[in-house]
């Protein structure tokens, strides 16, 4: 999916400030979904502003937006209002439009988090969802001037906030990160394929193109051919054989 993403407002022109500064905050977040969106295949567009009024930064987010051919535009928010309002509200431009279902699930994820759901609300007049193509978002997160948001916001971790909303974009992103395996090794496919019974595979030059800076790197086989298997290494190390290895590679076990 291609996502316009934008943290409210510009470091030019802030936006609320109350407990919490809406800006920074908003800044760090954005990178934090931006990045989940990223590991998990979709296209991430930057509608972020450095403009200087506030009617330059919504115009320099939308007219980003719509010059990607976007398929969902989200702006990212905190709320501000007398110190006792609180709660998550989604903004969206007609309940019709593919983006109601997204903010429900936004609002919901974060109501899984302790905030306060105070639903998904119709505004015709926002900039950001009035001057969008594609079908736009206003989430205002929670109260940034709110200490019972506050109470919520600030213990919880960056990824988990930033999760809660990348699974309302993408119901396949799931809510908690499955743990990674911090070891593995590489498996390479049958050596000389290209030759008829796999028989007489050089593996010398193999060695030396592909695994030059490994120290163990063992040779396995079976009724059909024959491959190549290295010792325990790192994930990231396996995550790089494995992009050299190309079409050679088979599996990071
Ligand atoms: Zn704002």
């Amino acid at each position: 999916m291609k996502i316009g993403l934008r943290g409210g407002h510009s470091i030019n022109c802030r936006g609320a400030v109350g407990l919490r500064d809406e800006y920074l905050q908003m800044q760090d977040l954005y990178k934090h979904v931006r990045d989940i969106l990223v590991t998990n295949g979709h296209i991430v567009i930057d509608c972020n502003s450095n403009a200087n009024t506030v009617n330059g930064e919504l115009t320099e987010g939308t007219n980003k937006a719509n010059s990607n051919n976007l398929e969902l535009y989200l702006t990212l928010h905190m709320n501000s209002y007398n110190g006792n309002a609180y709660g998550t509200e989604a903004w969206v431009y007609s309940t019709s439009r593919k983006s109601y279902s997204v903010a429900e699930r936004l609002v919901n994820n974060y109501e899984k988090l302790g905030f306060h759901n105070r639903g998904v609300k119709v505004s015709t007049s926002l900039h950001d969802l009035r001057a969008s193509v594609a079908p736009g978002i206003v989430f205002e997160t929670c109260f940034c001037d709110s200490e019972k948001d506050i109470n919520i916001w600030s213990p919880t971790p960056w990824e988990k906030l930033s999760r809660y909303i990348c699974n309302a974009i993408d119901p396949n992103i799931p809510l908690e990160e499955t743990a990674e395996k911090e070891e593995g090794y590489v498996v390479t496919d049958y050596l000389g394929k290209q030759i008829p019974n796999y028989d007489g595979a050089e593996v010398v030059g193999v060695i030396k193109s592909y695994f030059k800076d490994v120290d163990k790197v063992y040779v396995r086989g079976n009724s059909i051919g024959m491959w190549l298997e290295t010792q325990l290494l790192p994930m990231n190390k396996c995550k790089e054989l494995k992009e050299r290895l190309g079409s050679f590679f088979d599996s990071i076990r």
